[in-house]
């Protein structure tokens, strides 16, 4: 079996798909891709110019937008960036997740960032998070998890992180943003929300971060 192999993790939000694959990227020594991050990036530049949340409108303007992905050469941390400026801080403000949410779902949206997705993962052994990663961006992928937790779990989590990052939160409010994300990523006509058919679901609701890790990387290695 060749050497190179993409490892795609997909679910809802907080489900700690982030932070696992991390984990996996450093433990595993590949590149860690954070698609969310594109579309994040997407929803903030639809914010800032005021874009319509229009497929019509939007496919006239996506292809004027550079999104690109660096990685910190000590850390090797993501960085996303507009352009030339870094919105790596910037795509993470709570109100970003909805934008991301709300214009990902149309259809010239993810077809823009469909070639920098599969790009980096055919030159790169990776791991790539999201939510169509297993079904529609690497429908071959040698590793396909899905990871869930209930939702009030999944709210904790994300409630503790935008708190950790300085944010002002109310978790009665993260709930409902996050079951009404959940609702629009699983309902939307294009690359929905969905366990590929031969992903392994794995529920995070009662297990640690470096629980999961470890699972999948038994897994991993078992095949490699
Ligand atoms: O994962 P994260 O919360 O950062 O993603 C932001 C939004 O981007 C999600 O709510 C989802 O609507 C969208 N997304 C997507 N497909 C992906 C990754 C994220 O539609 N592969």
């Amino acid at each position: 079996m060749s050497k190179h192999y993409n490892v795609a993790i997909d679910g809802p939000s907080g489900a700690g798909k982030s932070t696992i694959a991390k984990i996996l990227s450093s433990r595993l020594n590949i590149v860690y891709l954070d698609t969310g991050a594109l579309y994040r990036a997407v929803g903030l530049k639809a914010y800032r110019d005021g874009w319509a949340e229009d497929d019509g409108a939007v496919a006239g303007l996506i292809g004027s937008i550079d999104i690109r992905v660096g990685y910190d050469k000590e850390t090797g941390k993501q960085h996303v960036y507009l352009g030339s400026e870094d919105v790596s801080e910037e795509i993470r403000k709570d109100f970003v997740s909805g934008y991301g949410s709300r214009f990902s779902a149309l259809p010239s949206v993810r077809a823009a960032l469909l070639s920098l997705q599969r790009e980096i993962a055919a030159e790169h052994s990776s791991v790539l998070d999201g939510r169509d990663i297993g079904t529609f961006v690497l429908p071959d992928a040698r590793f396909k998890f899905f990871l869930t937790a209930s939702s009030d779990v999944r709210a904790a989590r994300r409630y503790k992180e935008l708190i950790a990052r300085g944010q002002t939160a109310d978790y009665e409010q993260v709930k409902r943003d996050i079951e009404e994300r959940d609702f629009r990523d699983s309902t939307r006509a294009v690359a929905p929300l969905k366990k590929a058919s031969d992903a392994i679901e794995i529920d995070s609701s009662e297990l640690t971060a470096d629980e999961v890790a470890e699972k999948m990387i038994s897994i991993i290695r078992s095949q490699l």
